[in-house]
């Protein structure tokens, strides 16, 4: 059988989503927390040096999306997990809008998780009312952030890219993955809730941190739930909450767990 560029992720990664797409192979963004080297079994340095294009990648993808339409599945799609859509080097950057043309074309929903700031404005266009447009938000201390992520956006732009999303009317999420520092996270959602429309929470795996977690995860849950603002907290982190997190009202299971991950919970649409 073929093997389709659109696959279905393992393990956490299906928190995230029930079908991704990876359009690069490396990424220039060169976060020192970055999980892929070590899922890829390649060495840091050249992970983040070498990015590539896929071969054949619009034509194996418009396969893919005929395929879906004809098994009449619309589950988003999320790009992506193992590179940034939104390179430091311009060069991989066109095949993005080219990638999204194709959702277009076969109104296949998607959701796009990335630090590229304010370079995914470019796109907004692009989104329909089924899209949505994400940002990992990790330290709001540019320095830090500069020594840990330094080619993604800033995290001011970042901030900016969600709110110009959200005027846009594109709906916004944000993860809140890697958790590096409690009250860098508690200063990010503060300045990002009125314009968020949902949260994903979890630790941060294979890196050193001084997190307490039981703290973070019960303080966390709380203020989103006193906000009314609709959350996820990760597998990973749930084991430290205090209550089960079905006590919370605004702690949501998504469509797509619904489809692919915990089959027997509710169907949720955010608004
Ligand atoms: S943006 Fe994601 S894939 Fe790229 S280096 Fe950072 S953590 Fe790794």
């Amino acid at each position: 059988m073929r093997k389709r560029v659109i696959y279905t992720p393992k393990g956490r990664a299906r928190e995230y989503s029930s079908l991704a797409l990876n359009i690069i192979n490396g990424c220039d963004m060169g976060c020192d927390y970055c999980y892929v080297p070590r899922i890829t079994k390649k060495k840091k340095e050249f992970f983040h040096t070498n990015s590539v294009h896929r071969k054949d990648l619009i034509k194996k993808l418009e396969r893919d999306l005929q395929e879906l339409k004809e098994e009449g599945n619309t589950s988003l799609i999320m790009l992506s997990f193992t590179s940034d859509v939104y390179q430091l080097d311009e060069s991989f950057n066109s095949i993005t809008r080219d990638v999204l043309k194709l959702f277009r074309k076969y109104n296949q929903p998607f959701h796009i998780l990335t630090k590229g700031g304010l370079k995914a404005i470019r796109d907004f266009d692009m989104y329909s009312d089924k899209d949505w447009f994400a940002t990992s938000l990790t330290l709001f201390d540019e320095k830090r952030s500069k020594k840990l992520e330094p080619n993604a956006a800033t995290p001011l732009e970042r901030l900016e890219a969600l709110e110009t999303a959200h005027k846009r009317g594109i709906k916004t999420w944000v993860s809140f993955e890697p958790t590096i520092d409690e009250e860098e996270t508690f200063k990010l959602y503060e300045l990002s809730k009125d314009f968020v429309n949902f949260y994903k929470v979890g630790k941060i795996s294979g890196y050193p941190s001084k997190v307490n977690w039981d703290k973070f995860a019960n303080s966390i849950a709380e203020r989103m739930e006193m906000d009314k603002k609709p959350f996820f907290i990760k597998y990973d982190l749930r084991k430290h909450l205090k209550k089960d997190v079905s006590e919370y009202k605004y702690h949501k299971e998504v469509e797509w767990q619904k489809k692919t991950y915990l089959p027997s919970w509710g169907l949720v649409v955010l608004r």
